[in-house]
């Protein structure tokens, strides 16, 4: 390690990274639901145009992150989390609370969370962990049929962006787990990162994705394999 300071390290994490808890991954099999394709579903003109399709689908979601349990590559990064020495941020697109439930703190859920809704009216963020209906009310200001899930979906704002920027332009290791590098802004951090000065960028995942040209590293794997693997790599390299 040079001097005083640690290298800081910044995670990406994808929908690979909770597969084999479970969680099913947007773009596996045939990425439809219902006959409809996902990017129909999970935007604000299917919200404004068919509510209860939308809800439908995130009350699903939802209710199954009642059956699913973190695996050993959520177990690794809170490891990490806690005893790298340097700064840590895990920016995730995963909208799962499972980072969460294997005790993750320095997390950035940048797609949102299904346990989460919002209220168009007043903007609350309440925790919501049952159904939501188009006459749901808000418990903040009474009004009904103004929640939503707190997701981002396409085509809107990802939370955090600010943040996330500030942490690539000083980021020295960068990890991308799980993400097939499809969906932007994310799929462009990895670039950034490397035109910041980032020199080490490890892509963990299945096989070779669209960004993969971008990193200086590539671990094929399981991601509860490849993980706690890498993870036990940095931890006795710092
Ligand atoms: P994606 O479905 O597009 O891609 C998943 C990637 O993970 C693929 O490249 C695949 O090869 C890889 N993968 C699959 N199983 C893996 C494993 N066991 N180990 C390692 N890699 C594995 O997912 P994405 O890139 O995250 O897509 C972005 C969008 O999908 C985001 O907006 C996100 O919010 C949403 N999403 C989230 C969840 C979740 O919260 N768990 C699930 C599905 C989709």
């Amino acid at each position: 390690m040079a001097g005083l300071t640690h290298p800081s390290l910044v995670i990406l994490s994808g929908a690979g990274l909770s597969a084999e808890s479970g969680v099913a991954t947007f773009r596996g099999a045939d990425g439809l639901w219902e006959g409809h394709r996902i990017e129909d579903v999970a935007t604000p003109e299917a919200f404004k145009t068919q509510p209860e399709l939308v809800h439908r689908f995130y009350n699903m979601r939802r209710a199954s992150l009642k059956t699913v349990e973190p695996n050993a590559a959520h177990d690794a990064l809170v490891r990490l989390e806690r005893e790298w020495p340097g700064p840590f941020l895990h920016i995730t697109q995963n909208v799962d609370d499972l980072n969460e439930r294997a005790g993750a703190r320095k997390l950035l859920h940048m797609h949102g969370q299904l346990r989460q809704v919002r209220c168009t009216w007043c903007r609350a963020v309440l925790t919501w962990d049952g159904d939501l209906e188009t006459s749901s009310a808000c418990p903040e200001c009474a009004r009904a049929g103004k929640l939503r899930p707190d997701i981002v979906w396409f085509g809107e704002m990802p939370y955090y962006i600010d943040e996330i920027m500030r942490a690539l332009e000083t980021v020295d290791i960068f990890l991308c787990i799980g993400t097939s590098g499809v969906v932007y802004p994310a799929a462009g951090f990895a670039r950034l990162a490397a035109e910041h000065g980032c020199a080490r960028l490890i892509e963990m995942n299945l096989e070779r994705t669209g960004i993969s040209d971008h990193f200086t590293e590539q671990r094929h794997g399981a991601a509860t394999v490849v993980v706690p693997a890498l993870v036990g790599e940095l931890l006795s390299a710092s």
